[in-house]
């Protein structure tokens, strides 16, 4: 609370601190109309199996700022966290995704795809966010088991109970699950028991340090074994090197993703990725 006289006030009045202030609404004002006039849309980066190809995408959402340009994660999504819009952005996201979803089905080529959306806390525990959820599925008609979303350790211990309950109806519908940034988060590894899960997602800072060190290695070496024990997928981020590459699949990852496979991409420089990868596998097969 301001006080209008004493110390304080020369603080509060600080010119500096009022201009971030004013910053910040401004900000968050900008992301409040962003989401009116649909300015938020969706990259895809390729998920790759070792022999299968690109099997999957994720969706990164970007903002098509109307004076900056093309912005990234790191520019808004903290502020959205704040300002409580975050939810409006994930379900914008969940929105496009499960359209694209629903789109994919119909090309062959593209109809195996998986597609996996990053979720934030807030809106996991939404009150109503199974049923909107399975809600847009059906009305889009995307099929829930190509829908795969990432949480973080931290969201899920934040309530452990509510996220397992909700994550067991969701998966009854199909829907996988993946933690995001394995092995950044909690210490604890009892809850990977609890919890419904299909896939664990090494993060690149882990996968940084391979092929030379050994800490990286190691840690990437105990994810894998534990994923292999608990019968669940593993794919590794930010691959950015074939060196990288081949030492993750002689630990036992056989699923990347990362700039040495593809950045993220607008929709259709994705699919015509997807095409030419189709078109190549054919081809040396026949
Ligand atoms: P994340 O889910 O861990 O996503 C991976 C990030 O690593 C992405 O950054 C991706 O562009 C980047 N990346 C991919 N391959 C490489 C690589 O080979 N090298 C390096 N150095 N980086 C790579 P991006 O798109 O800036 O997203 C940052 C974070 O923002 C994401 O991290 C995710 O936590 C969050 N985010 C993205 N989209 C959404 C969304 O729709 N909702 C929410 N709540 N969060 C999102
Ligand atoms: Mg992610
Ligand atoms: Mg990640
Ligand atoms: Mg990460």
């Amino acid at each position: 609370e301001a006080k209008v006289s004493g110390k304080n006030a020369l603080r509060f009045f600080d010119p500096r601190m009022q201009q971030a202030v004013q910053e910040r609404l401004h900000l968050e004002n900008e992301i409040r109309q962003g989401l009116k006039n649909g300015e938020f849309i969706l990259h895809y980066q390729a998920q790759l199996e070792q022999s299968q190809g690109i099997v999957g995408a994720e969706a990164l959402v970007r903002w098509l700022h109307p004076q900056r340009g093309l912005l990234a994660p790191g520019a808004f999504i903290s502020q959205a966290e704040h300002a409580g819009l975050i939810q409006a952005l994930d379900q914008r996201v969940l929105e496009q995704a499960c359209a694209e979803l629903a789109l994919w089905a119909e090309q062959p080529a593209l109809a195996q795809l998986t597609l996996s959306v990053n979720l934030s806390a807030n809106l996991l525990y939404e009150d109503n966010f199974v049923g909107s959820l399975l809600e847009l599925l059906e009305s889009s008609g995307a099929n829930p088991a190509r829908l795969k979303l990432e949480l973080t350790e931290t969201l899920l211990l934040d309530n452990m109970p509510e996220a397992i309950a909700r994550m067991t109806q969701l998966k009854n519908h199909g829907i996988r699950f993946s933690i995001d940034d394995f092995g950044t988060g909690y210490s604890s590894m009892s809850y990977l028991q609890q919890l419904p899960l299909d896939q664990l997602k090494i993060d690149q800072s882990f996968v940084r340090g391979l092929p030379e060190d050994t800490n990286s290695l190691t840690i990437v070496r105990a994810t894998c074994a534990l994923a292999a024990g608990l019968n669940l997928e593993v794919i590794a981020e930010g691959v950015e090197s074939e060196a990288q590459r081949a030492m993750l699949l002689a630990n036992g990852c056989h699923r990347f993703q990362g700039y040495l496979f593809g950045k993220p991409l607008a929709l259709g420089a994705f699919e015509q990725m997807v095409m030419a990868d189709r078109a190549e596998r054919q081809a040396s097969r026949s």
